[in-house]
């Protein structure tokens, strides 16, 4: 089978090689040209564990190409997946203009029957939207289906999510189109994966649900981790114990600095405007959207009073600016609001990622890079940790401590054993915990 990935992103650019890797021949279009000439030669335009082997291999193999030519991959296709971007509009509502410029040079180029599925994150109503689009564009007159196959891959751990999905979505309103995807995701049945078969509209909705949920369960533990440092409580003893509650379970229950990234802040605010349009009220995922700026405020003010309000001149280390480890995406990452409120306050930001700093120098051109934990120590008055990628969880604290100017620890991922840390003479602030 042959199939095309319009949109060669995060999304595009793991679900084009994983199937590649499943055996299926795969062109993967995108309208930057450096991004796709990188490709070609196998370079990947970011940072994911994994990807890199599968791309060349199937490189070399002839079963994954790049190309900037939409025509020639629609042509070739049966299956056209849309993975573009759509980010959030002012409003919060999700901009489909990417997503509606595919489906018409899609249309143009449509010469045989073919499957057309949205990857994206598009909001309820926009496959039938795509399906208008799609006929009032077509110049040939050809028969084709409209399928919802929304993902739920992580950054970080894509390629493995890809490959063992929790579940596997198909909205579709015509037998021949689900027979396709289950043909093509058929390794995944041999792994016994569930499948969701659905309408579209249940579909475009279930991937909004789902994030929207994760994102209440961070706001929820991270409201509790307020009540906890008021109350003298311990929030991981909290949140460990109604995470074993099996109604309940373990993950997404870490309390924080909040989430971030490419996905849950536009999913949830896409999610309330949809509903608004609709005239329904979405109160439980507004006030988790609400919950989420909060703990990145309340959190950045922790630092600052622990200054007595005067942070300016003083150093601060910031570990971590990803939104979260094992990734270089910086999107609506929490770091660059922590960054951004200490230099509106004219403190020295010294800051290291060990993925990520390439895309924060985009952002903030004139703040210190460091090559390691210990050269953003040196001289700092205050260390924050940010991101809990693993280069961080087992620091030696003894030579932080030696190489700073203050005694200030503000780890906000809640990583450190607080004991341990004040013993070393740390003024050690977590979240949540006495
Ligand atoms: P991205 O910004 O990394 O990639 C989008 C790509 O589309 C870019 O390379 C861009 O150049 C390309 N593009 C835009 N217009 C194009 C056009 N007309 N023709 C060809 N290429 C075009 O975005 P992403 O993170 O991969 O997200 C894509 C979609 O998948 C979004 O709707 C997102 O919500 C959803 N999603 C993302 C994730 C994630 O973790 N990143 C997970 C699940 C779902």
């Amino acid at each position: 089978m042959h199939i095309a990935i319009i949109g060669t992103g995060y999304v595009g650019l793991v679900t084009g090689a994983c199937f590649a890797e499943f055996g299926v021949f795969v062109t993967c279009v995108d309208k930057d040209q450096e991004k796709i000439e990188k490709l070609k030669k196998g370079i990947i335009p970011f940072y994911e564990p994994g990807l890199e082997d599968i791309v060349k291999r199937n490189l070399k193999e002839n079963r994954l190409k790049f190309t900037t030519c939409i025509d020639e991959a629609v042509n070739e296709s049966l299956v056209i997946f849309i993975a573009v971007g759509t980010p959030p509009r002012g409003d919060g509502s999700a901009n489909l203009d990417y997503v509606e410029e595919v489906a018409k040079e899609i249309a143009k180029n449509m010469n045989s029957y073919k499957v057309i599925v949205t990857k994206s994150t598009v909001p309820v109503g926009t496959g039938l939207k795509i399906k208008e689009i799609i006929k009032k564009n077509l110049e040939k007159s050809v028969e084709f289906d409209i399928v919802s196959n929304p993902e739920f891959l992580r950054e970080g751990s894509a390629v493995e999510d890809f490959m063992r999905p929790n579940r596997v979505v198909i909205g579709a309103e015509s037998e021949q189109a689900i027979a396709i995807m289950k043909d093509l995701y058929r390794p995944l049945y041999l792994i016994e994966t569930p499948f969701v078969i659905t309408d579209i509209p249940t579909a475009e909705l279930i991937k909004y649900a789902t994030n929207s949920f994760l994102a209440t369960k961070i706001s929820f533990i991270n409201e509790i981790s307020a009540l906890c440092e008021t109350v003298g409580a311990n929030v991981n003893t909290v949140a460990k114990a109604m995470g074993l509650d099996g109604r309940i379970g373990p993950k997404f229950l870490h309390a924080g600095i909040g989430f971030g990234g490419s996905c849950l802040p536009k999913d949830t605010m896409a999610l309330v405007r949809i509903a608004e349009e609709k005239g329904v009220e979405l109160r439980i995922i507004k006030a988790a959207i609400e919950a989420n700026q909060n703990q990145r405020e309340r959190l950045t003010q922790k630092i600052i009073k622990a200054f007595n309000d005067k942070v300016e001149g003083k150093i601060i280390g910031i570990l971590g600016l990803s939104f979260k480890p094992n990734t270089d995406d910086i999107r609506e990452a929490p770091a660059l609001y922590i960054i951004q409120s200490l230099l509106n306050r004219k403190a020295t930001v010294k800051v290291y990622d060990p993925q990520a700093m390439e895309n924060t120098r985009k952002v903030f051109p004139n703040i210190i890079y460091c090559s390691d934990a210990y050269s953003v120590a040196k001289d700092a008055d205050a260390l924050v940790v940010v991101t809990e990628w693993n280069q961080f969880r087992n620091l030696d604290l003894e030579r932080i401590k030696k190489l700073m100017k203050g005694n200030l620890f503000f780890d906000f991922r809640n990583i450190y054993d607080p004991v341990k840390v004040k013993q070393i003479g740390f003024s050690y602030f977590s979240v949540g915990r006495p």
